[in-house]
């Protein structure tokens, strides 16, 4: 049973702030995932909670116990925490049986005891079979369960991990999402999971922390991270976007800087000088080529853009077309179902209900 906490933390190197002024608190049983851009200071925020840096200011809490502060350091050793890392080191020497015991070598426990745990284990990340293998006799996902399975066996009170799927082809990196998650839903210890991959982090987590340059941009749950993106950062960094430019005119409604309009979601800010953002999601434009159908939906709240289709790609389960707005110069981006297709150059009537049009901040 472990919570976190995070408390004004901040990290410096050569003056620059890698980590700056985090806040975060992490339920018991929960698992966050730190997600952002490369060198937004995701393994720096590990890396303190594990207690291989000290941290320049704020302090790390653990059941409201301090183990870290710029003067309090408990070592990694005696943190209770297993970590993972990108580069998932197992011993070649050793079998995956002897690769999974080894981290209870230490834990003076009876041989028997020791058995039952590493075949538990084992059946857990379906490894039971493979028992006397070495690891260069594995596939790369069987190696990154054997790595899984050392780091459980022990039973932490917090697991870290960091980019633990990058090294695995993309097909197994997918499997492999699904596999943590039913890991933590098994033994529920409070982990945080860093990772680039905003896939990934929806699968695997309770919520998401999005960082950019040091800092916490928003936390929330996957649906509310996609759905309600705070800022065009968020917005663009999670899944495809359109982002429209303009500024409020009156309520819910923005004008773009195209010199179009467009009706948005309730609890727009109220209208001022600024400019603000309107994303809309690809997946959330409907296409029909009829007058009247498209007429018909804009009574229902949807705003029509009429729109000819400047590129079309074909992926299968969806087609995503690029739309010009002639005079205009935006373009909208849309990915739409295969069973009505248009083609290059025909003139379409683009439409986005105005729930789907979610005003963000520029930052
Ligand atoms: P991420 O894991 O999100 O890619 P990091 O936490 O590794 O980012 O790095 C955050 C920033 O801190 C980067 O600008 C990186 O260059 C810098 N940094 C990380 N570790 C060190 C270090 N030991 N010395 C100097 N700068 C570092
Ligand atoms: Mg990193």
């Amino acid at each position: 049973m472990a919570t976190v906490s995070l408390q004004g933390l901040t990290k410096e190197f050569t003056g620059t702030a890698a980590v700056d002024n985090l806040r975060l608190d992490i339920a018991d049983g929960e698992l966050v995932s730190l997600l952002g851009p490369s060198g937004c200071g995701k393994t720096t925020t590990l890396r303190l909670v594990a207690g291989f840096l000290q941290p320049d200011g704020g302090e790390i809490k653990v059941d409201n116990e301090i183990i870290s502060s710029p003067s309090v350091l408990i070592p990694p050793e005696r943190r209770n925490m297993s970590m993972i890392f990108q580069s998932y080191a197992v011993w070649p020497h050793m079998t995956v049986g002897q690769n999974v015991a080894y981290g209870l070598k230490f834990k003076k426990l009876a041989k028997t005891e020791i058995e039952q745990k590493v075949e538990r284990l084992l059946r857990l990340v379906h490894l039971e079979t493979l028992r006397e293998r070495y690891p260069n006799e594995l596939s790369g996902g069987q190696q990154q369960r054997v790595a899984l399975a050392r780091a459980l066996v022990v039973e932490p009170k917090i697991l870290l991990l960091d980019e633990p799927l990058s090294n695995l082809d993309a097909n197994l990196r997918e499997e492999m999402r699904f596999e943590i998650r039913r890991l933590h839903e098994e033994f529920r210890i409070t982990t945080i999971y860093v990772t680039h991959d905003q896939a990934e982090a929806m699968v695997t987590s309770d919520r998401i922390v999005v960082m950019n340059k040091g800092r916490i941009v928003q936390v929330g749950s996957p649906k509310e991270i996609f759905d309600q993106p705070k800022t065009r950062f968020v917005a663009e960094f999670i899944g495809k976007t359109n982002i429209l430019v303009g500024r409020m005119e009156k309520e819910n409604r923005v004008s773009l800087a195209d010199g179009l309009g467009v009706t948005v979601a309730q609890g727009a800010p109220a209208a001022g000088d600024g400019q603000i953002c309107v994303c809309v999601r690809p997946h959330n434009i409907l296409l029909t080529a009829d007058d009247s159908e498209a007429r018909a939906m804009a009574e229902k709240g949807y705003n029509l853009f009429p729109a000819v289709v400047q590129r079309r790609i074909y992926f299968g389960d969806a087609v995503d077309y690029l739309l010009e707005m002639p005079p205009h110069p935006m373009t909208l981006r849309v990915v739409a179902s295969p069973s009505r297709q248009y083609e290059k150059g025909q003139k379409v009537f683009a439409l986005a209900h105005r729930d789907h049009c979610v005003v963000v901040g520029e930052g």
